[in-house]
């Protein structure tokens, strides 16, 4: 699957940024609400890759939609687990 450049939340675009700035926090990915940005580290493997890019979308879905799960990682793991798994090989 290829990460598009950006996404489209509500009738918001969110930048997807890959960069090398996330190693020092030792984080994978990084939802940035306030910049309507997702940063995923750009050293990961593809399917790490993937996995934290459907992560960052899940967090990013929940908070807009103002729900509570937004910080139970437990909940956007499996959540964003399901949703890759669902549209494994439907995306470019
Ligand atoms: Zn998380």
């Amino acid at each position: 699957m290829i990460i598009p450049d950006k996404i489209k939340i509500f009738a918001e675009d969110v930048i997807i940024n890959k960069t090398d700035l996330l190693k020092r926090d030792n984080s994978y990915g990084v939802a940035n609400y306030r910049y309507n940005e997702i940063q995923i580290d750009n050293t990961l493997e593809k399917g790490l890759e993937e996995a934290t890019f459907f992560h960052e979308v899940t967090h990013f879905i929940l908070n807009k939609m103002n729900e509570n799960e937004v910080n139970n990682e437990k909940f956007v793991c499996v959540f964003s687990s399901l949703l890759n798994q669902a549209l494994k090989g439907c995306l470019k």
